[in-house]
């Protein structure tokens, strides 16, 4: 059956897709019909009425909610429809606060153009008696107002936030004249559930939601968001050198146009902040004073030719590009002659990747962010997914919304939670009892996958053999969780498959991260779930380019594309490549690097980008490790907690002032385009390092632009080997992508797993480290907001994202609280064996009764001066998810 339609639209023959509207086929072939309340990404309305036709032998109707039909013949204007449309326009015209001179949306404004079309008579509108409406203007928000005297009740704002950002927020009130678009209670839009993502504010066609900051911008770039690991794409709008607004990539195959509250307001701010660093600096007498590059890099250099390999250390940065992680690891090891270097995935997902090899053979996310919303089964365990990963949150949403099934696993009652099917709050760091627990069910109930197990896998008998430790009532006690919901989800994930499994740290940063991992490459194998569309183990990277980081070789172990520094062959084609000889012994890990350093055997370190003073375990102790070091270089778009140890700062540019590639969470390498000059004296990072290259006497790093380095990237990484600039100007490319002709991998393990036979491991529960005793009886468990990202280097310069956020809190359950005597917003002091901090209490249900939380942002509040660095033996990741802590009045 053709899945197309001929209808004849104004005397013109035209095809369109069957269940089309008239409208939209009108549209799409360039013939105007007037409307204002329909829009291309929402259920159609039908209330402005504006877009009337007529169909011949039928009569008028309403074009955006008529379906087309095989020759159907339509008339979009005529003396009867334009008098109906005149009607109901001049009523809105009436209602309408006219000073369009005044209203930042003139000439872009929806009901200007309809005006036009129509064309509009002082006299009749005269008759009509306009009202000059007087509502209140709510400027609550700190991005956006709403003028409720502009607003011609389209309902866009109402649909967006229900269909796109799906919740509802905001709706229609006060039915008959009154009534207006309010959120429950008519309350300011700050004070209510909206979480200013914006969407309703881009798509509103008048000027009664308009950004604060609006400038008109001269030329747009298109460019990647540089806080999460999503990769929205995003197009800057620069005026002069400066970025004066952003918007959502509706060709970003992460986003469809769609942003978080960080990515679309958190970036200009960030960018032009007068703290931005715009010089190097000294460490003279105490004080960090401004030099000269030549000075700086001089210094940098002579000081670092001073240390034995072993005394030296570099961390890279996730935030950083993969041309500038390339370009840093080498330094490192041809230059520095070391591999003690390493970045934050240490802190975040270095379990997924030694966990997910074992089982599979590569530790990626195996499947794509735009199958999600497809998916029939979601299990998100240790995923505050809306908060840490916005847009994915929707595609889960999505999923829901389509008749997905959703399990959720996590101690607080997340977000997520209120579209779940079911909900297992388990206590935080019995992930392995719970997945084992859902797994014996699975087996014992015969809901196995035998035929997948059977041709795709290996060593089930000794993983079933370990799942007899887990008893439905060993479970239950360990994890908390009723038997009959564990029962219930194990039967809801094998009988809805194939399963797609989400998770991000609350699986991994644990001492026993790699064994959570583990359960979960078991769960996935067990049911099916790998290797098919909308199913698999996707881990959700948290920073914007950490699994490039982590693709570049900015790891102790391994060169570029997870080549081993320890495999003679490997080395030897690094070595012919890079003219040096390297070092076949793996390096230290982040940790093991503070350490060392604690200990005084680390005498210098490089760090780009991070800001360890802040983002590590137990941070006085980290510290106490940076004072010790005798050589300490910071580069940096900022002064941060950690340049106050430095002994020189060099200033980096952002990611709006340079080329090169970010790879987000879905292994998709995609582009980031320079759109303004580098702010100050500042400078790229791969620029500058490849000046110490220069100075310390090392060739290879006479490269002239970010595309050179990728070049040299994909002639030595397998997996980028068909990834160029020339490509990627015409879309991202998913990795694994050998060749120059491969189109990039959606999913992977789709035949084979990487390794061959996908590997059941077998496990035993390990409790976390810390538990809960008599001088120290709540666990803290940490995580991120919404409004801030990482250490707040960056987001907490938006003053807007202070407005909604500004600065931490105590999540503590009502029951606790009681107990302790704590009212709402009370001072509190957190104590854990490592120190004290004090910050709010938030009384709420959100974290159950024995738990309390906090995100890891604020430095005034800082979580990681509590937080355990214990860590998992295989992975190095610290324990940040559970620790033990008092809580008291401050
Ligand atoms: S800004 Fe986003 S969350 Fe807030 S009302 Fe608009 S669509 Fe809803
Ligand atoms: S605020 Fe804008 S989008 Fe919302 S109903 Fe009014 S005119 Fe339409
Ligand atoms: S922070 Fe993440 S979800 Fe938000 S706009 Fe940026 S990439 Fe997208």
């Amino acid at each position: 059956m053709s899945e197309e339609t001929t209808l004849t639209i104004d005397g013109l023959s035209v095809k369109a897709r069957k269940g089309d509207t008239i409208l939209k086929a009108a549209l799409d072939h360039n013939i105007y019909i007037p409307h204002l309340c329909y829009h291309p990404e929402l259920t159609p309305f039908g209330g402005c009425r504006l877009c009337m036709v007529k169909i011949q032998g039928r009569g008028l109707t309403i074009s955006c909610k008529a379906p087309v039909e095989e020759g159907m013949t339509v008339i979009t204007e005529d003396p009867a429809i334009n008098a109906i449309r005149r009607i109901a326009a001049e009523l809105l015209i009436a209602n309408h606060d006219a000073r369009c001179l005044e209203c930042a949306k003139n000439t872009r404004c929806k009901l200007q153009e309809i005006a036009a079309y129509i064309g509009i008579s002082d006299e009749r509108l005269g008759r009509l008696q306009p009202v000059v409406r007087t509502l209140p203007v709510d400027d609550s928000n700190p991005f956006f107002i709403r003028d409720f005297n502009r607003c011609v009740l389209c309902g866009i704002c109402v649909r967006t936030c229900q269909e796109i950002q799906m919740l509802g927020a905001i709706d229609f009130t006060f039915r008959g004249v009154d009534t207006k678009i309010a959120t429950l209670g008519d309350k300011p839009i700050l004070h209510s559930t909206c979480v200013s993502c914006g969407e309703c504010v881009v798509r509103c066609p008048v000027g009664a939601l308009l950004p604060k900051k609006a400038d008109t911008p001269t030329r747009q770039v298109n460019t990647i968001c540089p806080y999460c690991g999503v990769g929205c794409g995003i197009k800057l709008g620069v005026r002069g050198n400066t970025i004066v607004g952003v918007q959502g990539d509706v060709d970003g195959p992460a986003n469809r146009g769609r942003l978080c509250v960080k990515g679309r307001f958190g970036i200009a701010e960030f960018v032009h902040h007068p703290d931005r660093l715009t010089t190097p600096m000294i460490r003279k007498n105490g004080r960090l004073e401004e030099a000269s590059w030549d000075e700086a890099l001089d210094l940098v250099a002579s000081r670092l030719r001073g240390y034995t390999p072993a005394e030296v250390g570099v961390i890279a940065s996730a935030k950083c590009t993969n041309e500038e992680n390339y370009v840093i690891q080498k330094f490192a090891r041809a230059v520095l002659g070391t591999n003690n270097i390493d970045h934050c995935a240490r802190l975040c997902h270095a379990p997924s990747v030694a966990g997910l090899v074992q089982s599979f053979g590569s530790g990626a996310m195996t499947n794509s962010i735009d199958e999600i919303s497809d998916s029939t089964c979601i299990f998100a365990i240790g995923t505050n997914t809306t908060e840490a990963h916005p847009i994915i949150g929707l595609e889960m949403i999505e999923a829901v919304r389509r008749g997905g099934k959703l399990i959720v696993a996590n101690p607080r009652e997340i977000d997520l939670v209120r579209y779940a099917d079911l909900w297992l709050r388990h206590s935080p760091g019995t992930d392995v009892a719970l997945l084992m627990g859902m797994m014996r069910v699975i087996v014992d109930e015969g809901l196995a996958d035998s035929a997948f197990i059977n041709e795709r896998c290996e060593g089930f008998e000794a993983f079933t053999e370990s799942l007899k430790d887990f008893d439905l009532g060993f479970v239950e006690q360990v994890t908390r969780v009723p038997r009959a919901k564990i029962v219930e989800a194990a039967r809801m994930l094998a009988t809805n498959g194939p399963a797609a499994i989400f998770y991000s740290m609350g699986i991994t940063q644990h001492s026993h991260g790699t064994d959570n991992v583990l359960a979960i490459a078991n769960l996935a194998m067990i049911t099916g779930s790998v290797g098919k569309p909308s199913s698999g183990v996707n881990p959700l990277r948290g920073q914007n380019n950490v699994q490039g980081a982590c693709d570049m070789g900015a790891l102790p172990n391994v060169y570029p594309g997870y080549q081993a520094v320890s495999d003679p062959n490997i080395r030897k084609k690094f070595e012919s490549a890079w003219g040096v000889s390297l070092s076949p012994t793996p390096g230290l890990t982040l940790v093991e690097l503070m350490e060392a350093a604690y200990r005084k055997d680390m005498k210098a370190l490089y760090i780009v980008g991070e800001n360890p003073a802040i983002s590590d375990p137990d941070i006085q102790h980290v510290r106490q490790a940076l004072s010790r070091l005798e050589f300490l270089v910071v580069q940096d778009i900022f002064l941060t907690e950690t340049t106050e140890f430095a002994h020189v700062v060099l200033p980096g540019a952002s990611f709006a002032e340079k080329d090169g590639t970010f790879t987000n969470t879905e292994r998709r390498v995609q582009l980031v385009r320079k759109a303004i000059e580098p702010i100050g004296n500042s400078r790229p990072d791969w620029w500058i390092v490849c000046q110490l290259a220069h100075r310390l006497g090392v060739s290879g790093f006479e490269f002239d632009d970010a595309s050179d380095i990728m070049d040299e990237i994909g002639s030595l990484t397998p997996s980028y080997g068909g990834v160029n600039y020339e490509r990627l100007s015409h879309g991202g490319l998913q990795w694994p992508c050998p060749t120059d002709d491969h189109p990039g991998t959606c999913i992977l393990h789709t035949r084979g797993f990487v390794r061959g036979k996908g590997r059941f491991m077998p496990l035993r529960y390990t409790p976390s480290v810390e538990t809960p005793d008599e001088q120290y009886p709540l666990i803290l468990t940490t995580g991120r907001s919404l409004y801030h990202f990482h250490t707040g280097t960056m987001t907490r310069k938006v003053a807007g994202l202070n407005v909604i956020e500004p600065g931490g809190v105590v999540e503590i359950s009502p029951e606790d609280a009681s107990r302790l005597g704590l009212a709402q917003g009370d001072r509190v002091k957190i104590s854990s064996r490592r120190g004290e901090v004090v910050a709010g209490a938030k009384v709420t249900d959100v974290v159950p009764s024995g738990v309390v939380y906090m995100d890891f942002h604020f430095a005034e509040s800082a979580a990681n001066i509590l937080t355990n660095p214990v860590f998992d033996p295989v992975a190095k990741i610290p324990e940040f998810k559970v620790a033990a802590v008092r809580v008291e009045k401050a």
